[in-house]
């Protein structure tokens, strides 16, 4: 298996964990463009990861604070696959990539870092993914990087 390079992940992983849901927090706020929120439904979310696996690492959220899938009705469920569907959408044609990592981490043992809300990743895909990532590994890189995706990302948003 191929190891992804994300140095800035040590930011998140040693970083002081902030009390309250960071998800939750987000979904009430209204500064959708500060926080990344890329787009709302009626009861879940797209998201940019913040301290991505890869450029372009979105998350769908469902809106309220339920750990598991048991949580969510069939109307959530069903909105949740809708927003995947659209997310990756905009993923190939703001970033082109050739494939994705699509799935969720339940439980802290299966390496969920918000355990409590849970969330689905979409992570993109290259071929030269473990070329390509040594070069944008620059830690101050990063917010700039994740601002020009959030815009590219943003621009097809009214045809998905
Ligand atoms: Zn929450």
């Amino acid at each position: 298996m191929k190891q992804i390079w994300a140095p800035w992940r040590m930011r998140y992983i040693m970083g002081k964990k902030k009390s309250g849901c960071f998800f939750c927090k987000n979904w009430k706020d209204t500064k959708d463009r500060e926080n990344y929120i890329l787009s709302r439904g009626k009861s879940c979310f797209i998201i940019l990861n913040i301290y991505p696996y890869n450029n372009g690492h979105l998350m769908v959220v469902p809106a309220r604070h339920v750990p598991s899938l048991d949580g969510l009705d069939e109307k959530e469920l069903l909105e949740l696959m809708v927003l995947t569907r659209k997310a990756i959408k905009l993923l190939k044609e703001a970033l082109h990539p050739h494939g994705f990592n699509v799935g969720m981490n339940l439980g802290e043992a299966a390496g969920a870092g918000v355990k409590d809300h849970l969330h689905l990743h979409i992570v993109p895909r290259w071929t030269e993914d473990t070329n390509f990532m040594p070069v944008i590994s620059e830690t101050k890189v990063i917010p700039e990087l994740l601002r020009d995706t959030y815009h590219k990302l943003r621009e097809n948003l009214d045809r998905f």
